[in-house]
């Protein structure tokens, strides 16, 4: 219904067209005499309901009913029944029909309006509208587009219009593919596209299309000419702001065509790093401009990119250019075109030439920095430990060697340095422990005191701190930072040391083992203070470092200490056994020399106890070098310092050789010079062994000829030094014996052993005996087969010339010459051999004899009876000497007593003086030397009361 119509016209066309079929009814009946009321009355409720819809069909349905009942009649003839039948039809009939034509109006109302917004909209000048087939013949087409594409009408009306004639030949492609969407999809969203006009003009459009039915379809195009106008001016602009800002870029910017791979674009900075303008680069490939190996390299790189649709980053790429050499750091980027296709490839290189040269030169530095500083620390290190280890080795001593070692690592790395050492059966542990002065020290002085100096503390096989895991496992233990009571533990072991330890403000810690092998010797604790350091394991590599060292001097000390040892041993068991030797010895000799001076054998018996005597003053000389030997090696050698007249030494050494020299056919011949001084102060007894020694030598191996001793000395007021030199005519020694001849027991060689005799300690002994002198023995030369000249020295003092001769020498005047010995005498003497040889000895003299077997007995003769003389042996059971004496000194005794001592050992001849003795007698005793010693104790000389008597010499 036209919505120009007042409300109320439905209602008006109801009741007229209700009044119309009225009129015309009764008029049909009247006229023509027919009755067909029902059906005309359809046509009014038709129309009314077609105009106003269902109530006005409604409506028109009862007005309809009313007027056949009321006025039309002719119904009067018929049953009710039928009546109310046929008006139940005609409402029925009435309201289908008003639905139907009421819905049949909206539809009508609906299309018409609908067609008419098509109109409008068809009509409007803002779009293109095209209907065309699906070949794409304009079936229809609005005004706009027949504008936009310059046709007429009546082009249209004759169905001569084609969009796909009117494509620009180079948009086709895409307007066929929208088709094919449009086809498969029922639309296509818009695209562009250009329509060449009937003038041959071309129009940039936009086209969007959808299907219509399956024959149609309708497109949208929309004139962006201007549009693409204005665009591509602002495009323009933006070009030239983008190409001035890549032609700046410092970096070389190209662009290749992904295709051929040649050059489209190139910037500044590529012209400046290639070296040539953009007019010779462009269009041309990698091949054209390098070298092929690189060109290669590049094209290769390229195609990957270009595969991948993906950026490379080449971090360098070595390049050659007129420049040289270059390094440049590339990104290649692949462009692609619509399609996804790869259409371009960008390159942008930076030039990395400078910056890798400088940056090789900063590594190159920062290496030799560090080389420098890594060398540095590691000469300190090596510097601290050379010094620990000179500390280590400034002793043999492990006390004393450990003390210093402590002591430097105290100055480096530690304010308490602990070290303790297992003992041999692994039970405890010595503990040496060095600290710092308190916080206050910690700024490197040393100030150090020891807190506990090797105590002995007990290992705790449970305790698992301190340093025991380190002790019992040989475990490191490292602890950068500790509490104040963990430290006191892992201190020590014992509370009182652990506090005081800790009161140098201990905080962190660590204990390297002292391991020689898989062996623990003892740790070693290192201990930091608060604030000086933490440890780390650097510093624990160092204290292991440390450690090995100390264990290696450790180790070194005790196998030394025990090689000492073993020596010590050794020697004072050949002491020992030389004693042993000496005494049945020395009877022996004694005896057989009582045989002798008895007269009574006859001469064969004579010889053969002659013979026995000779070879055991040989034998006996055997055992005392070995025993002088074992003396000077177990250092217990002791030289007397006595005045005595060197001249008659000289004299007499020259007489006890004549004999043999004299037996040899030899001429010993004694040279004094005139300097030489009368009195001198040394050990008679050991000068007189050396020129024995080494005259004894020069007559041995000498067959024919002489032997020569030359005597000088330089003398200044209170020493001189003497001179002998001894030169013989003999064997002489070649230079390698020379070299080996002060060597013990080393002889020229074996055959001479064989026919001279001798043991090869002669000559050691006499240059230790020299040096104990002050003095030297040497080889001055040699020549073999013409003869050797050893040279002695020995320093002596030169007493004061008041002083006189305090000793005298030995009486030269025989025993049997002189008058009898008168005198009672004890003899306190385990030994019965020699209790019967000193009686025999003594036994032409007037002297009364006791006898004592012990220091006991001898105690108890000596307070019941005065004796003029005790000889008291030393060693003795029940009761030694020295006991006895000082007992019989206790007991207000004060006669004279000789000690009888064993051979010459260190300290006896003062420890016998201290001890009471007056005088003293070294076994094995000679009748001369027992006489002598009895005659000047019989009737002691003032000047000689508290001096012993020169004793003969073993020889
Ligand atoms: P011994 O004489 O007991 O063998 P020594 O130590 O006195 O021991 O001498 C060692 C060796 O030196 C002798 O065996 C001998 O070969 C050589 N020798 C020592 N003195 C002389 C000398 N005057 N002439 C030649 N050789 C000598």
């Amino acid at each position: 219904m036209s919505p120009s119509l007042p409300r109320w016209t439905p209602y008006l066309i109801t009741f007229l067209s209700v009044a119309a079929v009225a009129l015309l009814k009764l008029a049909i009946i009247r006229l023509l005499g027919l009755d067909s009321p029902v059906l005309l009355f359809f046509s009014a409720i038709a129309l009314s309901a077609w105009y106003g819809g269902l109530r006005q069909g409604l409506l028109a349905t009862l007005l309809s009913a009313v007027l056949i009942l009321v006025y039309l009649g002719g119904l009067d003839d018929v049953p009710v029944n039928l009546w109310a039948l046929r008006l139940f039809l005609l409402f029925l009939d009435g309201i289908v029909i008003s639905l139907v034509c009421a819905k049949m109006h909206r539809e009508s109302e609906r299309a018409r309006r609908n067609s008419e917004r098509f109109e409008k909209i068809f009509a409007s000048d803002m779009i293109g509208i095209v209907i065309s087939d699906l070949e794409g013949h304009i079936q229809e087409a609005n005004d706009y587009f027949l504008n936009l594409v310059g046709y007429p009408r009546a082009d249209l009306a004759a169905g001569r219009l084609s969009w796909k004639l009117m494509t620009a030949p180079d948009t086709l492609e895409i307007s066929l593919k929208a088709l094919r969407e449009v086809l498969t999809s029922g639309s296509v969203r818009p695209f562009e596209k250009e329509y060449v006009r009937a003038d041959g003009r071309r129009v940039m459009c936009s086209v969007a299309a959808t299907m219509v039915n399956e024959k149609q379809m309708v497109g949208f195009i929309l004139d962006i000419t201007d549009a693409k106008r204005a665009q591509l001016a602002q495009l323009s602009e933006s070009q030239i702001f983008l190409d001035s800002v890549v032609e700046n870029i410092p970096n070389m910017i190209f662009v290749k065509e992904a295709r051929s791979l040649r050059f489209v674009r190139f910037n500044k900075a590529g012209e400046e790093l290639l070296g040539t303008d953009s007019d010779h680069l462009l269009g041309r490939s990698d091949f054209d401009l390098f070298p092929r190996d690189q060109a290669e390299r590049f094209t290769r790189a390229d195609r990957e990119v270009l595969r991948g649709g993906v950026t490379v980053d080449i971090p360098e790429e070595p390049i050659s250019t007129p420049r040289g050499p270059r390094l440049l750091h590339t990104k290649k980027i692949p462009i692609f075109d619509r399609d996804g296709q790869p259409q371009y490839l960008l390159g942008i290189s930076e030039d990395i030439t400078e910056k890798r040269s400088a940056e090789d030169q900063r590594l190159e530095l920062m290496k030799s920095e560090m080389a420098r500083s890594g060398a540095e620390k590691a000469a300190q290190r090596l510097a601290f430990l050379t010094e620990a280890s000179a500390a280590l080795n400034r002793s043999l001593d492990i006390h004393a060697m450990l003390n210093a070692f402590a002591r430097v690592i105290l100055r480096e790395m530690a304010s308490t340095c602990m070290i303790d050492i297992l003992d041999e059966g692994g039970q405890g542990f010595d503990r040496l422990a060095v600290t710092r002065g308190g916080r206050s020290g910690a700024n490197g002085a040393i100030d150090s005191h020891v807190v506990a100096d090797f105590q002995k503390l007990a290992l705790d096989p449970a305790a698992d701190t301190g340093p025991m895991p380190s002790l019992r496992h040989g475990r490191v233990q490292l602890y950068p930072l500790l509490e104040e009571a963990e430290v006191r533990r892992a201190l020590s072991p014992c509370p009182v040391q652990g506090a005081a330890l800790n009161r140098h403000g201990a905080r962190s810690l660590l204990v390297a083992p002292i391991l020689y092998g898989t062996r623990v010797l003892g740790a070693i604790t290192l201990v930091a203070p608060d604030g000086d350091r933490q440890y780390d394991e650097l510093d624990l590599s160092l204290a292991q470092d440390l450690a090995k060292r100390a264990a290696f001097a450790i180790e070194n000390a005790s196998l030394f200490n025990r090689a000492n040892e073993a020596s010590r041993a050794k020697s004072a068991f050949l002491a020992n056994i030389s004693h042993e030797i000496r005494t049945p010895l020395g009877a022996m000799i004694g005896f057989a020399e009582l045989s002798l001076e008895e007269g009574s054998l006859n001469p064969a018996q004579g010889e053969f106890i002659h013979r026995i005597v000779k070879n055991g003053q040989q034998l006996l000389r055997i055992v005392n070098d070995v025993l002088d030997l074992s003396k000077v090696e177990s250092d217990r050698l002791q030289v007397d310092r006595v005045d005595f007249s060197l001249p008659r030494l000289l004299d007499e050494v020259m007489s006890l050789l004549g004999t043999q020299a004299e037996s040899k056919g030899l001429t010993l011949h004694l040279e004094k010079a005139a300097d030489l001084p009368e009195s001198i102060s040394t050990d008679p007894l050991r000068l007189r062994q050396i020129l024995i020694n080494m005259i004894g030598n020069a007559i041995k191996f000498t067959e024919q000829g002489r032997v020569d001793v030359i005597a000088t000395a330089e003398s200044s007021a209170e020493a001189a030094r003497l001179h002998f030199r001894i030169r013989d005519t003999g064997l002489g020694i070649d230079e390698a014996q020379a070299r080996r001849l002060f060597e013990p027991f080393v002889q020229a060689d074996e055959s001479m052993a064989r026919k001279f005799g001798g043991t090869g300690l002669g000559l050691h002994l006499s240059r230790k005996l020299a040096r104990l002198l002050g003095g030297e023995v040497e080889l001055e030369s040699s020549r073999p087969g013409e003869g050797s000249c050893f040279h002695v020295s020995v320093g002596v003092a030169l007493p004061a010339p008041t002083a006189g001769i305090a000793t005298p020498l030995k009486n030269p005047t025989p025993a049997a010459a002189a008058a009898k010995l008168k005198g009672r005498l004890l003899v306190v003497e385990d030994s019965v051999d020699n209790q019967i040889l000193i009686q025999a000895f003594l036994a032409g003299e007037d002297l009364r004899i006791d006898l004592a077997g012990n220091g006991r007995e001898g105690l108890e003769k000596a307070l019941a009876q005065d004796y003029d003389l005790i000889l008291m042996d030393i060693q003795m059971p029940v009761m030694d000497g020295f006991e006895a004496v000082s007992q019989l000194r206790a007991h207000g005794r004060f006669g004279r007593i000789v000690a009888l001592t064993a051979h010459g050992m260190k300290g006896d001849r003062e420890r016998c003086l201290e001890q009471g003795f007056n005088d003293y007698l070294s076994k094995p005793i000679s009748r001369q030397s027992l006489v002598e010693c009895v005659r000047r104790n019989l009737a002691p000389a003032k000047d000689q009361s508290s001096a012993p008597g020169l004793e003969t010499p073993p020889h």
